[in-house]
């Protein structure tokens, strides 16, 4: 039997590249760039490239979850520390490559760990009873990888909100078994070995021990007749389109949750969920941030010394801002409720910057206008520079 690692075991942090102290940030980077590389879409039948994807997701699954992460830190600390009872000699199974280290494929018990059993618990949804306690390959129902998608958006539409259609191509519930891997008109029968449990239990001395169930391999059903189609498996690899809905006022690099559309799961278990990051093109005109719009407009010298109503675009139609006398260059006005649609999580304003443009060339008339303009200009705009 293949040797079974716990999760504990497991350095998250390497698998990510990261030190024990990374940030929520650095996390959410790391994974992405590696989700990215190692995504069953860029590396179709690269089955190297699969393991690492699986790797990095189920580190992210647990580092990448506040709560999650602080469980598995302490059970971390708790296991190097020699603080738990189990150290090597303790009743076999232990030693070895670290101090849960168990290259035996025999399971320690973990509803016996009384404090430790209830961290796996809650970790991985365990069901705390004997021999059903951890989730491993193999050992019961599991749920699926989550899934990684891009898609770029007009300005538009992320503020109308849009549904785009995302193909995936990787592993999804087979069409003719729905999952099952049993054949057409069969279903999976309950393991007549364990009776369902999954695994056996083995006694040895002051330790009960449980062993996988070589007969349904952890599964606690058997299938008596597979599916044609994927071999009894339960998954194959096709292309599906799954249509996305983009929630109104999506900002550019935001990531929205398609839950149950990731890989499928295996053993009757969940399926993972996709993940959808949003590219925003920017707008010709508009800038954008949280809920507000920028938007720069050119003023006349003359509309800005004097004050003017100017007519300016909006999302929606156009608006006149006042120009006050003596808008200075680079002040910015506020246009309340003309910003992202209030359907966007509250109505943004339209923030109006006043580029005042300076004639490349005058008329004659203008200069004379300008000279006598100057001539009555008798405070030195510079005197605080003290030159
Ligand atoms: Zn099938
Ligand atoms: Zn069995």
């Amino acid at each position: 039997m293949a040797p079974q690692r716990e999760w504990f075991e497991k350095d998250y942090y390497a698998v990510l590249g990261l030190q024990k102290g990374a940030t929520e940030k650095e996390i959410t980077r790391a994974y992405r760039k590696l989700a990215k590389q190692h995504h069953p879409d860029a590396n179709a039948g690269n089955k190297d490239a699969e393991e690492r994807f699986k790797e990095v997701s189920a580190a992210y699954d647990v580092l990448g979850d506040a709560p999650k992460r602080k469980e598995y830190d302490e059970v971390r600390a708790m296991a190097g520390s020699g603080a738990n009872p189990f150290g090597p000699g303790a009743g076999g199974g232990f030693g070895g490559a670290g101090p849960f280290g168990d290259d035996s494929g025999v399971r320690f018990e973990t509803g016996d760990m009384g404090g430790l059993g209830d961290l796996l618990g809650n970790i991985f949804g365990g069901r705390g009873r004997r021999g059903q306690t951890t989730r491993q390959p193999g050992a019961g129902p599991r749920r699926g990888g989550d899934l990684e998608a891009e898609v770029h958006l007009a300005f538009d539409d992320a503020v109308r909100g849009a549904t785009i259609a995302v193909q995936l191509t990787g592993a999804a519930p087979c069409h003719t078994c729905g999952g099952t891997g049993a054949a057409p008109g069969t279903v999976p029968q309950t393991c007549p070995q364990c009776n369902g449990a999954g695994t056996l239990a083995v006694d040895q001395g002051p330790f009960s021990f449980s062993q996988i169930c070589p007969r349904c391999g952890g599964s606690g059903r058997v299938v008596e007749k597979p599916c044609p189609t994927c071999s009894g498996s339960g998954s194959e690899t096709r292309t599906r389109e799954v249509k996305v809905r983009i929630p109104v006022g999506v900002a550019d690099g935001q990531r929205v949750r398609v839950k149950s559309k990731g890989t499928a799961g295996s053993n009757g278990g969940p399926p993972g969920d996709l993940y959808v990051t949003v590219h925003v093109a920017p707008h010709p005109l508009f800038g954008r941030k949280g809920n507000d719009l920028s938007l720069r407009v050119p003023v006349s010298f003359s509309e800005a010394a004097l004050g003017a109503e100017v007519k300016v675009p909006t999302l929606d139609g156009s608006v006149t801002v006042r120009i006050p006398p003596g808008m200075a260059s680079g002040k910015t006005l506020r246009v309340r409720g003309r910003g992202m649609p209030k359907a966007a999580g509250g109505a943004g304003d339209l923030l109006v910057t006043v580029d005042v443009v300076v004639p490349q060339a005058l008329s004659e008339e203008q200069r004379q206008a300008v000279e006598a303009l100057a001539a009555t200009e008798s405070a030195n705009p510079r005197a605080h520079l003290g030159v």
